[in-house]
C-alpha cells in the first residue's frame, strides 16, 4: 500500500530547496502534496481562429509556419519572430532570448500555441506561448491546472511536481468512502477524482472530481459535528426544571412587552429547561434583539426550581452592564444577583466566594474571573454565555463543569445565514430571535471616502453640540501590532489636539489596563466624554444611549458582520443616530460592501452578502464560528451539496452512534484524521 504520510523530499523533482518552498505552501507529505488543489484552469484545449482573438485574453491557436523563424538582435536582449497562419488571419509569436527555438520550427508545418493574444489595430501577436506540434498534447490540448503560489516556485515546477507526486499513487489510493455512497450518488472513485480535479480532461470531469471531493469534505464534517452532538445529549442526563415555574410570572412583570421572536425562543428554551435532557443551545439574534431579557428569564425560571446560575460575559464592561439591568427587574422578586470581574476587591471576592458555595447567590454574573477554581458553586443549574465567539471551547466547558451537567445557553450576536446556522452548528440546537422590538429607529449609515472628512468632522462637532456623543472606530489588524497601534494613537492625538481640540476626546485600545480602560468607558457612560477613540475592543455589548454617532476609520478591512455589530452600539436611545463608514480603495468589492452596510440594517440579510462577497473560506476561516478551513468546499456554492450530505450524515449517526459498524470505519477513520482534537468516539 502506498504510504501518503511520506515526506516531500521523496518525490521526483523535489530537491532540498524546493522542500522548502512546498513547506511554506503547508505540503509537508505526499498527501499534502496530491491534495493541494489548484485555484484554478486554464483551458488550452478548445483552438480559437486567430481572426476572433481578443486583445489581452490567453488563447490556444492552431497554425501553419509560413515563414522560417527571424532573430533579431537588440542591445542586451535577443528577440524571436515566427509568423503563422490559420484560415483566417496571420498571427506573430514572439519570444525573447529562447535561441534553442531557432531550429525548432518547420515551414509549412502545423502547430498549436497557447499564450497572451496582443491585438492591436488588427495585428495579432502571441507572446512567449508555450506549443506543441500538432498531434502532441504536452503543453497545449488540455485543461491545465492553475494553484495557489508562493513566489520562486513557477506554475510549471509545482504542476509536474505534483504530476510526480500523481504518478506515485496512480491508482493505488485506497477508498474513503463506502461503495454503497459511491454508487448512490455516483460519485467518482477517490483515485479518479485525485487525478482528474489536477488534470481533467474536459470540464466535465472537473466538476465530477470536485464534486465528489466536495461531498466528502462535508460529510466529514457534518458527521464531525453530529457525533459532537451525540455526546452532549447521550452523555449527560441534565436537569429537569419544575414545571410549576412558569416563565410568565416574570414576563408580565417587564416593562415591555416581548416581541413574538423572543416568546417563540423563550417556549424553545423551556421545553428544554422541563426535559431531562441537557440543554445546549445557541441564542443567536440580532444587535439589540433582546437576549438578555430572554437569559434573565430563563434565570429566573433556574432560580425559583432551586438552582444557582451562572452568566458570563467577554469585558468587565458588559458584565456590569448585564448585572444591572438583572438586578433592576430581579432585586425586587428576592432574586441575589452578584458581580465578579478581576478589578472588584479581594475582601469582596472573598465574601462572594463564600456565599457563592453556600448557595446565597441566586445569579453569579462575571467574567473569566469566574473561572477560577477557586469559584464553587452550590447548586449550578444554569450557564449562560454571552456574546459566545470570545470564548474558546474549552472556556465553556470549565464553567459548565461547575455544575452537574447544568443547561447552557450560548448567546451570539455574529447571525449568521440560517441557512448554513441549521447545519453548521451541528453540535448545538439553535433558537433565532428574527425580529426586533418595535419603534427602533434606523440607523442611517452613509460610506465615504477621504473628501469627505471635513464635512464628516463638522456633522460630528454638531451632533456633539446638540448634547449627543460619538464613537470614532480605528481598525487593529492584530492587537500585537505595534506599526499599527502608534498609527491609532497618532490619529486618536490629532483628534484630540488638532481636529476635536474643543471637545472632549479619550481613546482606548487593547493594550491597555482593564482597570483604565472601564474608567474612560465609564466616563463616557457618564456623559464626561464627548468622543471616544477605540480600537475595537467596544465591539461587544456597550451601551450608551446618548451616543448617536459611529465613525469607522478605514471601514474596508473590516468584515460587514463586524461592521454591523459596531453599528449597533448607536441608535440605542430615543436620539437618531448615524454610521459613518470611511473608506479607501475603489475596488468593486470594498464598494459593494458599503453599499450592503448603507442599504440593509439587518443583521441576517449582511452575514449572507459578507458569505457571498468574501467567500467561505474567509468567514469561516476564523475561529470566531470554530469551524476548520475547508480545503476544497465552499459553503456558498456548495450549499446544495452541504445538505444532502447531511442528510447522509443523519442517517448514519442515527444507525451507528459511534460509527462502529464495519461500514462506517471509513467515517471514523476520516473524522478522527479532521477533528481529532475536538471530538472523542
Ligand atoms: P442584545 O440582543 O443585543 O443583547 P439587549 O438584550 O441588550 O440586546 O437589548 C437591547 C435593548 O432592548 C435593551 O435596552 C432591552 O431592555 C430592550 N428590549 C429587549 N426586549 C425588548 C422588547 N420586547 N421591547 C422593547 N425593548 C426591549
Ligand atoms: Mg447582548
Amino acid at each position: 500500500m502506498i504510504d501518503l504520510e511520506k515526506d516531500v523530499k521523496y518525490v521526483k523533482g523535489v530537491g532540498p530547496n524546493r522542500v522548502q518552498l512546498l513547506n511554506k505552501l503547508k505540503i509537508y507529505t505526499l498527501n499534502d502534496l496530491i491534495t493541494y488543489f489548484p485555484r484554478d484552469y486554464e483551458d488550452r484545449s478548445k483552438p480559437k481562429n486567430i481572426y476572433e482573438c481578443i486583445d489581452g485574453e490567453e488563447a490556444l491557436i492552431e497554425g501553419t509556419v509560413i515563414a522560417r523563424m527571424s532573430e533579431i538582435r537588440l542591445k542586451k536582449t535577443t528577440m524571436y519572430k515566427l509568423v503563422i497562419r490559420d484560415e483566417t488571419a496571420t498571427c506573430t509569436a514572439t519570444w525573447f532570448n529562447q535561441s534553442y527555438l531557432k531550429n525548432i520550427f518547420k515551414v509549412g508545418e502545423k502547430y498549436k500555441f497557447f499564450g497572451k493574444i496582443s491585438n492591436k489595430y488588427g495585428k495579432i501577436e502571441i507572446s512567449s506561448p508555450v506549443f506543441d506540434i500538432e498531434g502532441k498534447n504536452n503543453n497545449t490540448g488540455k485543461i491545465i491546472p492553475i494553484y495557489p503560489l508562493t513566489y520562486n516556485l513557477s506554475q510549471n515546477t509545482l504542476r509536474k511536481i505534483i504530476e510526480n507526486g500523481l504518478e506515485l499513487v496512480d491508482g493505488k489510493l485506497e477508498e474513503t468512502l463506502p461503495e454503497n455512497l459511491i454508487n448512490r450518488f455516483k460519485l467518482l472513485n477517490i483515485n479518479d477524482a485525485i487525478h482528474k480535479i489536477h488534470f481533467p480532461n474536459e470540464f466535465k470531469e472537473f466538476n465530477q472530481a470536485r464534486n465528489r471531493l466536495v461531498f466528502e469534505e462535508l460529510l466529514v464534517m457534518q458527521l464531525a459535528l453530529l457525533t459532537l452532538k451525540n455526546n452532549n445529549m447521550t452523555n449527560a442526563k441534565g436537569i429537569q426544571y419544575s414545571k410549576d415555574v412558569k416563565m410568565s410570572e416574570l414576563i408580565c412583570k417587564l416593562p415591555f412587552k416581548l416581541t413574538k421572536a423572543q416568546l417563540r425562543v423563550l417556549e424553545e428554551i423551556d421545553n428544554d429547561m422541563e426535559s431531562n435532557k441537557c440543554m445546549n443551545r445557541l441564542l443567536q439574534g440580532d444587535v439589540g434583539s433582546g437576549k438578555t431579557v430572554v437569559a434573565m428569564i430563563s434565570a429566573y425560571k433556574a432560580v425559583k426550581s432551586g438552582y444557582q446560575v451562572a452568566i458570563m460575559a467577554p469585558t468587565a464592561i458588559l458584565a456590569s452592564q448585564h448585572l444591572e439591568s438583572f438586578e433592576s427587574i430581579l432585586s425586587d422578586l428576592g432574586i441575589n444577583c452578584e458581580l465578579l470581574i478581576s478589578s472588584i476587591t479581594k475582601k469582596k471576592k472573598n465574601e462572594i466566594l463564600e456565599k457563592l458555595q453556600q448557595g446565597k447567590i441566586d445569579i453569579l454574573i462575571g467574567t473569566h474571573a469566574m473561572l477560577e477554581e477557586n469559584v464553587i458553586f452550590k447548586n449550578l443549574g444554569l450557564v449562560v454565555t454571552d456574546e459566545q465567539h470570545r470564548f474558546g471551547v474549552k472556556q465553556r466547558s470549565t464553567i459548565v463543569n461547575k455544575g452537574q451537567n447544568p443547561d447552557v445557553l450560548v448567546m451570539s450576536a455574529t447571525p449568521i445565514p440560517r441557512t448554513l446556522a441549521l447545519i453548521l452548528y451541528g453540535d448545538l440546537d439553535i433558537s433565532i430571535i428574527d425580529e426586533l422590538p418595535p419603534n427602533r429607529k434606523k440607523i442611517d449609515t452613509f460610506a465615504v471616502t477621504r473628501g469627505m472628512e471635513e464635512r464628516v468632522n463638522n456633522f460630528i462637532k454638531k451632533q456633539i453640540d446638540e448634547g449627543r456623543q460619538a464613537y470614532i472606530v480605528c481598525p487593529l489588524v492584530e492587537e500585537n501590532d505595534e506599526m499599527n497601534l502608534k498609527s491609532v494613537i497618532e490619529l486618536a492625538e490629532k483628534y484630540k489636539n488638532e481636529t476635536f481640540s474643543d471637545y472632549k476626546v479619550e481613546y482606548l485600545h487593547g493594550k491597555m489596563k482593564a482597570k483604565e480602560k472601564d474608567e474612560i468607558m465609564n466616563n463616557f457612560k457618564d456623559g464626561k466624554i464627548d468622543i471616544l477613540i477605540a480600537t475595537t475592543v467596544i465591539e461587544v455589548g456597550v451601551n450608551v444611549p446618548n451616543a448617536s454617532i459611529m465613525v469607522v476609520e478605514n471601514a474596508e478591512r473590516f468584515g460587514l458582520a463586524q461592521l454591523h455589530q459596531l453599528r449597533g452600539r448607536v441608535g440605542r436611545g430615543e436620539y437618531k443616530s448615524f454610521c459613518i463608514l470611511k473608506y479607501q480603495g475603489k475596488g468593486e468589492v470594498v464598494r459593494k460592501r458599503m453599499k450592503v452596510m448603507c442599504d440593509t440594517n439587518d443583521g441576517f440579510v449582511i452575514s449572507e452578502k459578507d458569505l457571498e462577497l468574501r467567500g467561505s473560506g474567509d468567514f469561516f476561516g476564523t475561529e470566531q464560528h470554530g469551524i476548520p478551513e475547508f480545503k476544497i468546499a465552499n459553503l456558498f456554492e456548495d450549499i446544495k451539496i452541504l445538505k444532502v450530505a447531511q442528510d447522509v450524515a443523519m442517517k448514519i449517526i442515527e444507525d451507528d452512534p459511534k460509527l462502529q459498524k464495519n461500514e462506517n470505519i471509513k467515517f471514523k477513520k476520516l473524522t478522527m484524521q479532521k477533528f481529532g482534537e475536538r471530538i472523542e468516539i
